[in-house]
């Protein structure tokens, strides 16, 4: 097998790092992991392998298809988007739908399902059975393993948290659910009320900063990496890539990396993005294409074909750059690396 001129470096100990430091954070709550969209575009095996290893006990995804290539490895899944009359025949043993809509309760009891999980919306108006239906005994005979709730504004000091944990907290003890479960990532940093019985952190995991609390706790999990595939020298005056948005100043070396927005480096880094060669940290120039990058290679008299370049991707810090949020940046990354865990 041929090796890939782009790949992720995917740091295993960091991973594990962050879900211990999350699992901290919960206190006696048990810690979850959101490993829908691929384990967030790192790998959803890999991830959960690791994961499972490290005492994680309970995996969300969103779709069936997701469940079904994680179901060999043995852990516990939860399908966040429930089940449609479509998924009833097909689904792998253990795994439990999270039902949002009383048809959805209504499909499950007249089959006798089993153990299931129910989200209920408190003001997300997204996904879940409302409150009312709750209290209205929607859920009575269900065998729920998992009760929960999702957090809208939990990345922000919003009104609408202590809101939403309040309506959540007044279900305690209204339907035969064995655990509660409100916090995502953010939502665990908001402190003891919020925690409950589960947590369900995915982007921290990752190294996503959901919140100033978590900065400094949570460490880099992903790094990219692109191979140069030609260096030249760009005369003054000349310009670089599509639409000649770059135009050199003076003569400027320039490395032609092996990455573009086909694989998540999106054309909003064109002229803002940073890679790396060493300590030396390299301009994007002029516009993203979409497979190629240029690069400035003034600062790296030693960079040649064939050499590693790292593109600057601390999650934060990005996001800042680019106007991405973090969860785009992460899932945003595409199937052509070659994703390597060390
Ligand atoms: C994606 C998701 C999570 C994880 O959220 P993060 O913000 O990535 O920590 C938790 N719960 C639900 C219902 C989700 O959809």
């Amino acid at each position: 097998m041929t090796s890939s001129p782009l790949r992720l470096r995917l740091d295993g100990a960091a991973l594990i790092h962050n879900w211990k430091t999350l699992a901290v954070m919960s206190g006696a709550a048990a810690c979850g992991a959101a490993v829908k969209a691929d384990g967030y575009g790192l790998g959803a095996r890999e991830v959960v392998r690791r994961l499972a290893q490290a005492g994680c006990r309970d995996f969300f995804v969103a779709h069936w298809s997701e469940a079904r290539a994680l179901a060999d490895l043995g852990v516990q899944l939860s399908v966040l988007h429930g089940v449609r009359a479509e998924d009833m025949a097909d689904r792998p043993e253990g795994v439990r739908p999270v039902l949002n809509t009383a048809e959805q309760v209504r499909r499950w009891r007249d089959a006798d399902g089993g153990p299931c999980d129910v989200m209920v919306d408190t003001g997300m108006n997204r996904l879940g059975v409302s409150v009312e239906d709750v209290a209205a005994g929607l859920l009575d005979g269900l065998q729920i393993e998992t009760l929960m709730s999702h957090l809208a504004c939990a990345d922000e000091d919003s009104a609408m948290n202590a809101r939403q944990q309040a309506r959540f907290a007044g279900l305690h003890g209204r339907t035969a659910a064995r655990r509660m479960s409100l916090a995502n990532s953010a939502g665990i940093a908001l402190g003891a009320d919020y925690r409950f019985d589960l947590t369900r952190p995915g982007l921290a995991l990752y190294g996503g900063v959901a919140r100033r609390e978590l900065a400094g706790a949570i460490r880099q999990v992903v790094r990219l990496e692109a191979q140069v595939l030609q260096r030249r020298l760009v005369k003054a005056g000349e310009s670089v890539g599509y639409n000649a948005t770059f135009t050199a100043t003076a003569d400027t070396e320039v490395a032609i990396l092996n990455i573009g927005y086909a694989d998540g480096y999106l054309r909003c880094f064109s002229g803002k993005g940073r890679a790396r060669f060493g300590e030396v940290a390299l301009a994007v120039l002029g516009r993203v294409s979409m497979d190629l990058l240029a690069i400035c290679a003034d600062g790296a008299p030693a960079l040649r074909e064939g050499d590693w370049v790292e593109l600057c991707y601390a999650l934060p810090e990005t996001a800042a750059v680019s106007g991405l949020s973090q969860y785009e940046l992460l899932t945003g990354l595409g199937q052509r690396y070659a994703r390597m865990w060390g």
